[in-house]
């Protein structure tokens, strides 16, 4: 008996460049039943960016950098694929009735654009981006629900806690379940995503922060769906490349050291973030709007061997984990076919080979950034887009040796405590305290004395 699929779901990658975006292709590449390349874009490096649409054919491309934009060689991209720019093009990419899903994985607060975008046009969109998160979340999930939209996680801990969580999909007879026919499933619900919401002292339902300490949540609730029988979730940190180091071994940090991660092969930027742990804060705070947990209910556990990838404990002491070996094209394929699993070219455990799985208590001494994610959820407001721009930018200047490593936390700290706290932001007021913050911390490396090293 042969079993017929429906049309292959049309993806869009937006960052298909970077390292999420290169494993998002292989994950495509892999399933041509079930997913087909739509549209593809990149900031700067056009070469390789239309080498993947030769190679994928896309309808288009997007390059977003005026200045590559300006210096693109036309005639190195095969004829049939529609070049476009900047946001627009994303835009345009995004809302194409012709699209199912957009893989959102621009790294930092630029990713913002793209997946509201997808977002307004009711999409399904899998977000790698956790910056949009930190920077937007209330806003962000509102949107969402606004539109009958789905966000899915592919972060790994966040895919971890969703897989825990929906151990029973509803699954369509016939095979493969459209984006579409999903929003009628379990996650679905146009005033949130979190269908156990009525009851609980998390929902909100007027979409704005409400800033108060662990208080009620704003907008929709998340892709929890029954809240009320989460006791906790536990996001595992590998612990970077300088686990069970004090801070004094850290004063002299190279760009090298902290680019060596012992787990996982990723960007620059998310790599130095999982070396400061501020990726786990990032993380908690991702985790927070994305489920719609208090920020009490979230923990932080290290271990170092990345496969547990997170666990939900259960009111009546049961938990779920998800283990897997570190390899991102799981959680990105289980976003882009969800809620169906289906054999696909991420790495298998090898049960022979796995005799240790340790669990450590972070250093909240040596890495300050995790206290920071907490307090971040906690408050909410704008906190989150102040530490995301000022970690941003700060991760930009010690990557050009023009601050220490263990200034990153320093200096978001910083910020963080001098920035003008608002409960209830709009989108332009987050957009502006971004600039803000990063020229905050131009300021503060500009009153510094220099003391980095760069190799
Ligand atoms: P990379 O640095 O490898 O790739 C970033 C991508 O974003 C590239 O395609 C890049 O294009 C594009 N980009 C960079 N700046 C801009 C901009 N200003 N406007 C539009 N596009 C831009 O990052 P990663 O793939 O590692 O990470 C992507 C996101 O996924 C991050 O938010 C990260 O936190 C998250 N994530 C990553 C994981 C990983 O394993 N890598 C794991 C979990 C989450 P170009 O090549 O032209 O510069
Ligand atoms: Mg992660």
């Amino acid at each position: 008996m042969t079993v017929s699929h429906p049309s292959p779901r049309r993806v869009v990658v937006l960052g298909s460049t970077g390292s999420i975006g290169t494993s998002t292709l292989d994950v495509i590449a892999h399933l041509p039943q079930r997913l087909q390349t739509a549209g593809l874009s990149a900031h700067s490096s056009w070469p390789a960016l239309f080498e993947q649409a030769n190679r994928h054919r896309p309808a288009w491309v997007t390059v977003t950098d005026p200045d590559a934009v300006r210096k693109l060689d036309r005639s190195k991209l095969d004829h049939g694929i529609e070049l476009l720019t900047g946001p627009e093009g994303v835009a345009r990419m995004v809302a194409d009735p012709e699209v199912d899903v957009v893989l959102s994985a621009v790294v930092g607060a630029a990713g913002l654009e793209g997946t509201w975008a997808a977002l307004e046009a009711g999409k399904t969109v899998a977000v790698a981006n956790k910056e949009t998160l930190v920077m937007a979340g209330p806003l962000v999930m509102e949107l969402a629900a606004r539109h009958n939209a789905l966000v899915l996680p592919v972060d790994s801990e966040h895919s971890a806690v969703f897989q825990a969580l929906h151990t029973s999909p509803t699954r369509q007879r016939g095979g493969q379940t459209s984006p579409t026919r999903q929003r009628g499933g379990p996650l679905a619900g146009a005033s949130g995503l979190c269908s156990g919401a009525e009851e609980d002292p998390l929902a909100g339902a007027s979409g704005l922060c409400s800033g108060a300490e662990d208080g009620p949540l704003a907008g929709a609730s998340g892709l929890c769906s029954r809240v009320e029988e989460v006791e906790r979730v536990v996001l595992t940190a590998s612990g970077g490349p300088f686990r069970g180091k004090r801070a004094a071994d850290l004063a002299a940090v190279t760009v090298d050291q902290a680019l060596r991660h012992p787990t996982w092969r990723m960007g620059p930027k998310i790599t130095v973030d999982s070396a400061t742990l501020m990726n786990k804060a990032l993380e908690v705070i991702e985790a927070r709007w994305l489920f719609g947990l208090p920020a009490k209910r979230i923990e932080v556990i290290i271990h170092p061997e990345s496969i547990v990838h997170s666990f939900v404990e259960f009111v009546d002491g049961s938990v779920l984990a998800q283990l897997s070996p570190p390899d991102m094209r799981l959680p990105i394929q289980y976003a882009l076919t969800y809620p169906e699993r289906v054999a696909g070219p991420a790495r298998k455990l090898c049960w022979r080979e796995l005799s240790e799985l340790r669990f450590e208590q972070p250093d909240h001494e040596t890495f300050p950034a995790v206290q920071l994610g907490y307090e971040v959820a906690r408050r909410g407001g704008t906190c989150g887009a102040v530490l995301n721009a000022a970690n941003e930018a700060a991760v930009g200047r010690f990557l050009a040796g023009e601050l220490s490593f263990l200034d990153i936390p320093r200096v978001c700290r910083a910020v963080l405590d001098h920035h003008n706290f608002s409960a209830r932001p709009t989108l332009t007021e987050l957009a502006a305290l971004d600039r803000w913050a990063r020229q905050e911390v131009t300021r503060w490396i500009a009153s510094k004395p220099r003391t980095t090293t760069r190799t």
